[in-house]
């Protein structure tokens, strides 16, 4: 772990650590937690990761009439598509906030499950165009709670870079994550900046993290 945790590069790993977010980290993580408080955990954390990333959205400049006065300030730039892509299926946990806090967004869903021996991603759902005209004006947020092995993360990233996407707009966002994860990530696309909300001690064998809250999609979706 220590020497895993020398290798990140901090510059490029927001750990969001805010006492809200360990509060409703807490519930989420307590094998007690039924499904509903889990739901509204994740919102209230997923909410703050999603306004950590928004943080660096380009502005421009704006009028606006006030019932006083006229008013010079800025506004998120209307020419720059935003993508929210939550990775199937635990992913789909961002997008209710995410829809709310930037209604302009296109949600483009990526389908990939991980082979339980391999760990391997498998596809299973695409439809992103194969070109993305005036790739610059893209900012791109992928969503999964669980930063674990990172390989359905990077097949994500890769998807946008292939679409010359340039990778510094282009975020990951997780609720937990591993240091085999990050660095993974960081290895192969070393100008992606992940938010998170804790970063976990390691993966056990089957490739779940540790103490983390096991399978989020199931304790999500009840299933
Ligand atoms: N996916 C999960 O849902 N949990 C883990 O711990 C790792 C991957």
């Amino acid at each position: 772990m220590e020497n895993l945790l020398e290798k990140i590069n901090q510059n490029k790993l927001h750990v969001i650590n805010t006492p809200v977010i360990l509060q409703n980290l807490c519930v989420m993580r307590d094998k007690n937690t039924k499904t509903q408080e889990m739901r509204i955990a994740a919102r209230q954390i997923t909410r703050i990761l999603l306004y950590e990333a928004s943080k660096s959205l380009p502005l421009v400049e704006k009028t606006v009439e006030t019932p006083l006065t006229t008013f010079q300030t800025q506004v998120i730039d209307e020419d720059i598509n935003i993508i929210i892509s939550p990775i199937l299926r635990a992913g789909l946990i961002f997008t209710d906030e995410a829809i709310d806090m930037l209604p302009q967004a296109c949600i483009r869903h990526i389908g990939m499950y991980r082979d339980e021996k391999t760990l391997k991603p498998i596809w299973y759902y695409n439809k992103l165009p194969e070109k993305l005209e005036n790739s610059h004006k893209y900012q791109i947020f992928i969503t999964d709670p669980m930063l674990a092995t990172g390989n359905s993360l990077v097949e994500a990233i890769k998807l946008y870079a292939e679409r010359h996407i340039p990778l510094e707009n282009i975020k990951v966002i997780s609720i937990i994550s591993a240091p085999q994860g990050i660095l993974n990530i960081q290895s192969k696309f070393p100008e992606i900046e992940i938010i998170t909300a804790a970063l976990d001690s390691h993966l056990n064998e089957y490739g779940y993290i540790v103490p983390g809250m096991g399978d989020a999609g199931d304790r999500i979706f009840n299933t």
